[in-house]
């Protein structure tokens, strides 16, 4: 075990009856990181927490905390600090009350309980209401207060299962600094589950993609972004073009008239995909571009605010190309257009 692991999930699979919930996951969690699990409904994120948290029993493989096997301790000897999406508030408790609960349960009274809640309350900026009741607050300060209860107990990890998608965009949007803040404040090691990429990209030092119980790749978020293990990921991660490009020859495919080479060892015959991401092509008008360039047709058209979206059809392909307002300049439906691409920022993977 390297000096820095804090959990080791170490191999673990998990059967509901016939369903294989998790296949084999192992991964090492690093001391004061913030780990994401993220994947789509049913890939198994919330088991995995679960089984972190003690709430439900791996059918295979241990949980190793600082080197010791957790596997068969109850949840509540882990001491895990946790905020699911429900939050699980008392509503009629005061907001001081309902962060002092974890203390009061572990036997933390009187001028140390008071301190302790004082300190969160100031972390969490809400020193004002602390003796409001949770119902009369508002979303944001509900889950503020949820996130210094799970925080109190100083627990030696902190577990968080979609806990912003209750939120509206803006306040999640919020919501997410200031989770990262205060994770960054306690040093707290986190592994929170969420299907949402951009929030699992916000927040994590360490990406965690599942799909069908198995781990697709696990690494820092730019690195899932900029290189992804497959097709899968590269699509669920921001939404990629994928093309088919055929069989590789002499390690290059032909990506709409330009060479795109794969340094991964694909033999000469293997069908490759090609996965591009909507900000990496680029937009030129027709007539500037050269007798080789890729020609298409813009077929739609959408102002986003801070940059356009475009669906380009081009050799009987939809894709999608994100650009800067001004590129957008004196484009419309219908326009042709020539592509472009930096080949660097193409990856290629076997095709299914
Ligand atoms: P979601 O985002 O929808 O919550 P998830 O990625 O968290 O999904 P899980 O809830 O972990 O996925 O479920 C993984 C698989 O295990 C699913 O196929 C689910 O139906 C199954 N599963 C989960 N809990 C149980 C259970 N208690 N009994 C039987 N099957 C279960």
């Amino acid at each position: 075990m390297s000096s820095d692991t804090h959990l080791h999930i170490e191999n673990i699979s998990k059967k509901f009856n016939t369903v294989d919930a998790l296949r084999d996951v192992d991964l090492r969690i690093e001391r004061g990181s913030f780990v994401c699990l993220l994947g789509p409904s049913g890939c198994g994120k919330t088991t995995l927490l679960r089984i972190i948290a003690g709430f439900e029993t791996a059918t295979k493989g241990r949980l190793i905390l600082d080197g010791q096997d957790i596997s068969q301790q109850p949840p509540h000897k882990r001491g895990f600090g946790m905020v699911f999406q429900s939050l699980a508030l008392f509503p009629h408790m005061s907001v001081a009350r309902n962060i002092g609960y974890g203390l009061k349960l572990r036997g933390v009274k009187g001028a140390a309980q008071r301190d302790r809640i004082e300190e969160l309350l100031e972390v969490i900026q809400l020193p004002h209401i602390a003796d409001r009741p949770v119902s009369a607050l508002s979303g944001g300060q509900r889950q503020r207060v949820a996130i210094a209860r799970a925080l109190a107990i100083q627990p030696p990890l902190f577990l968080l299962d979609e806990p912003l998608s209750a939120l509206d965009a803006k306040l999640r949007d919020n919501m997410q600094i200031e989770l990262r803040q205060l994770q960054q404040k306690f040093g707290v090691t986190t592994v929170l589950v969420t299907h949402d990429q951009h929030e699992a990209m916000m927040l994590a030092d360490e990406l965690v993609v599942l799909k069908d119980g198995a781990v697709r790749q696990s690494a820092a978020p730019s690195q899932v972004y900029n290189q992804p293990a497959d097709s899968f990921v590269a699509d669920f991660l921001g939404a990629a073009n994928l093309i088919d490009v055929g069989a590789i020859k002499g390690g290059t495919v032909d990506l709409f008239g330009t060479a795109v080479s794969t340094p991964a060892p694909h033999m000469d015959g293997d069908l490759m995909l090609a996965a591009v991401r909507a900000e990496h092509l680029g937009l030129a008008p027709a007539a500037a571009a050269g007798t080789a360039a890729p020609i298409g047709a813009v077929s739609f058209m959408r102002d986003l605010g801070p940059a356009t979206e475009f669906v380009v059809t081009i050799q009987g392909k939809d894709l999608r190309v994100r650009r800067s307002n001004a590129d957008a300049q004196g484009l419309d439906v219908g326009s042709q257009v020539a592509l472009t691409f930096d080949p660097a920022q193409v990856s290629l993977f076997k095709a299914a």
